[in-house]
């Protein structure tokens, strides 16, 4: 519940905001001396319903970790792959697709944004055509089902938090990568590379992390 003022600026009134007491729906005239002030009453619940149904634009945020692990044969860890791009790296990520942090987050992403399924509704790790499958593959259906519904991406910002190896030397080529799988300009797709400063899992290098912010607006 909120409340705000309204209020003929030309007309000299001065007006300030007010604590919000008053029931859903009410609105009052409130004339302490020298002053008046129109109070009209907001109702945030219905304000949430209507403007997010029918809202030009959309938000979402998308997360992920995999712990990491030493690659075969010395250990059960996959290819370390990012953004679409294998690194050279001794260890890599448990998973039951290929583990890209990276791109589920970003599904993860797009689908809360329409508080659609998430990526482990839409692709079960427990199902066997899951299995070390490319998740370019999610990608794609995300950015179907974005499409399907009306929406399409403006931007990506991207944050993926590895110790080692850093990313910055192919954290362009990530970007291109998201960029053409979503169908934008490389320029509206941000990756930023991070350590974890040595602390925790993921600074000790046992784990990556990735967090991704995608903004929608109707097609
Ligand atoms: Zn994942």
């Amino acid at each position: 519940m909120g409340w705000f003022p309204v209020c003929d600026a030309a007309a000299g009134i001065r007006v300030r905001a007010v604590p919000a007491h008053f029931p859903s729906g009410a609105a009052s005239v409130y004339r302490p001396a020298g002053c008046l002030f129109l109070i009209k009453a907001r109702d945030d619940r219905e304000c949430g319903v209507k403007m997010g149904n029918s809202a030009a634009y959309r938000i979402g945020h998308g997360y992920d970790l995999h712990r990491l692990e030493d690659r075969a044969p010395a250990g059960p860890g996959r290819p370390l792959i990012v953004g679409g791009m294998t690194l050279d790296w001794p260890r890599g990520p448990i998973s039951h697709s290929d583990g890209d942090v990276l791109y589920h987050a970003l599904v993860d992403g797009m689908m809360g944004a329409l508080a659609m399924p998430d990526i482990g509704q839409m692709f079960p790790d427990n199902a066997a055509e899951n299995d070390g499958r490319d998740s370019r593959e999610f990608v794609i259906e995300a950015v179907r089902r974005v499409r399907e519904a009306g929406w399409c991406v403006i931007n990506v910002d991207a944050t993926v938090i590895l110790e080692k190896p850093r990313i910055g030397p192919v954290k362009d080529t990530m970007r291109a990568n998201i960029a053409g799988l979503l169908g934008i300009d490389v320029g509206a797709v941000n990756v930023k590379g991070k350590s974890h400063e040595r602390v925790d899992a993921v600074g000790e290098g046992r784990a990556v992390e990735a967090h991704v912010v995608v903004l929608l607006t109707r097609t």
